[in-house]
């Protein structure tokens, strides 16, 4: 059967003219600015679980999936429009309310107007489509597709803690009562995670990606998704993966690599830079991890010097 990624290809290559397979959409603005566009689903029971969650943190993953796209290919949000479809039992309690408050608090700090939507009747479980939209100088949307041989790749952030955080609540653990730091880190990464905007800003303001992608799918999926647009291959230095040190004292060093490498849901930027026009200080909060190789297609990680298989476990719907 073919799978997700396979299907997109299909629609790609029937039904579109090109712009199909980015992060956004780019489409002609003005003499000044391109337009991007994203969509995303979040559908309970497959992308969240109510009893794991709260209704302000679902509000804010379903914009913050959506800005994470804008932020990749260095896009300044500008608006977002809404659809749900809502189980009677939800309809009648505050959920709804609650939701908007938590979706209203990220976007207003990031001035993301609220310009439409829809609301339709589910028959048990709650569906939730949000498209976003802002806006990039004409021509200089960062794409999967520019990363050269040689270039160096980069990712903001930690890696994995959202996998971490995603195997928490399945062994029972909550945000409720005495949660140290750390988990709290690793529980706050699955349930409210932070859309990159700022990083992207300045790798804007700086001008310096070839490539860049938001690691949805995990960083071996979405690195995947570069050097296959890109026509390029990579090799990654495991030793190199930022990870958050919660996440290796709660799991062990190998389990918290394997989140790092194949977990979903980071929302972290990963992309490629000509090193030459790197700030020689480097950037705080911006770890180097491997290099663009001409091996087109071949992604390769290497651990303590040794060629590995990454786990994948980033999330495919099929
Ligand atoms: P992301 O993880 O960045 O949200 P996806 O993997 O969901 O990206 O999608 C990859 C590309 O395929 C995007 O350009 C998206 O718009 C497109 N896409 C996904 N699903 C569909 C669909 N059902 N029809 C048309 N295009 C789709
Ligand atoms: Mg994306």
């Amino acid at each position: 059967m073919r799978g997700e990624f396979d299907f997109i290809k299909q629609i790609r290559g029937r039904y579109s003219l090109g712009e199909i397979g980015d992060d956004c959409a780019v489409i002609p603005k003005n003499s000044e600015y391109d337009q991007v566009i994203t969509a995303d689903m979040l559908v309970e029971d497959v992308d969240f679980r109510l009893k794991w969650t709260t209704p302000e943190f679902i509000g804010h993953k379903s914009l913050a999936v959506s800005l994470s796209d804008l932020a990749a290919m260095g896009a300044e949000p500008k608006w977002a429009m809404l659809s749900l479809a809502v189980p009677e039992k939800v309809w009648a309690s505050d959920f709804l309310d609650r939701f908007y408050a938590g979706w209203q608090t990220l976007a207003g700090e990031f001035g993301v107007e609220l310009i439409g939507g829809d609301v339709s009747r589910s028959p048990d479980r709650l569906i939730i489509d949000s498209i976003a939209g802002g806006d990039v100088p004409r021509g200089k949307a960062f794409m999967r597709s520019g990363a050269k041989p040689g270039d160096a790749v980069f990712v903001t952030g930690t890696l994995g803690s959202a996998a971490g955080g995603l195997k928490l609540l399945e062994l029972g653990e909550h945000l409720k009562g005495e949660v140290g730091d750390g988990t709290r880190r690793l529980l706050l990464s699955q349930l409210k995670p932070f859309p990159a905007l700022r990083e992207s800003a300045l790798l804007r303001s700086l001008g310096i990606p070839t490539a860049m992608i938001d690691i949805s799918d995990g960083l071996a999926a979405d690195l995947r998704h570069i050097c296959e647009q890109s026509g390029v291959g990579a090799r990654i230095d495991c030793d190199l993966l930022p990870i958050d040190p919660a996440l290796t004292e709660r799991f062990g060093a190998e389990q918290a690599r394997e989140f790092a490498l194949g977990g979903g849901e980071d929302f972290e930027l990963l992309f490629t830079v000509d090193e030459k026009t790197f700030p020689s200080e480097g950037i705080p909060g911006i770890a180097r991890i491997g290099i663009i190789t001409p091996k087109i297609g071949e992604v390769e990680f290497f651990c303590d010097g040794t060629a590995i298989i990454p786990w994948l476990s980033g999330f495919r719907h099929f």
